[in-house]
């Protein structure tokens, strides 16, 4: 398995992690078959999407609608922190991916990048797995 560090400025913050993940199925050998991509986290999230900033502005507008940042949360009073709408924008959209390799290659569409969201309150360090079967 292949495990890759990516700093993040959290507040949802956009990285395109396509080239890492590439790479690390490259170091995998492996012709045929799939890439698992998983981010360990409860306040990020992978999807993938067209890495262009407007669309980047249109998913922070809309997932703000979901569950607004300064929005009074169960989990701050439970819990103490205060990135109770990081957790839910990383429950809604997922922590992993599982991309088809063929000949070598990831089966991504022309425009279709694999993205890292951090939604958290504070810069991070996230580790992401890249497990290919
Ligand atoms: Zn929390």
């Amino acid at each position: 398995m292949e495990r890759f560090i990516v700093k993040t400025k959290g507040r949802g913050d956009f990285i395109n992690i396509t080239d890492k993940v590439i790479s690390a199925v490259e170091k995998s050998g492996i012709k045929n078959g799939a890439a698992i991509i998983f981010i360990c986290g409860s306040t990020a999230a992978l999807t993938t999407m067209e890495y262009e900033k407007g669309l980047i502005e249109d998913m922070r507008e809309f997932l703000e609608k979901i569950a607004p940042e300064n929005a009074d949360y169960k989990h701050h009073q439970r819990w103490g922190d205060r990135n109770g709408a990081a957790h839910i924008k990383s429950a809604l959209i997922g922590t992993d991916l599982a991309v088809p390799i063929e000949n070598r290659e990831l089966q991504l569409g022309t425009w279709q990048q694999i993205i890292l969201i951090d939604f958290d309150e504070r810069p991070r360090e996230r580790e992401i797995l890249v497990k290919v079967i």
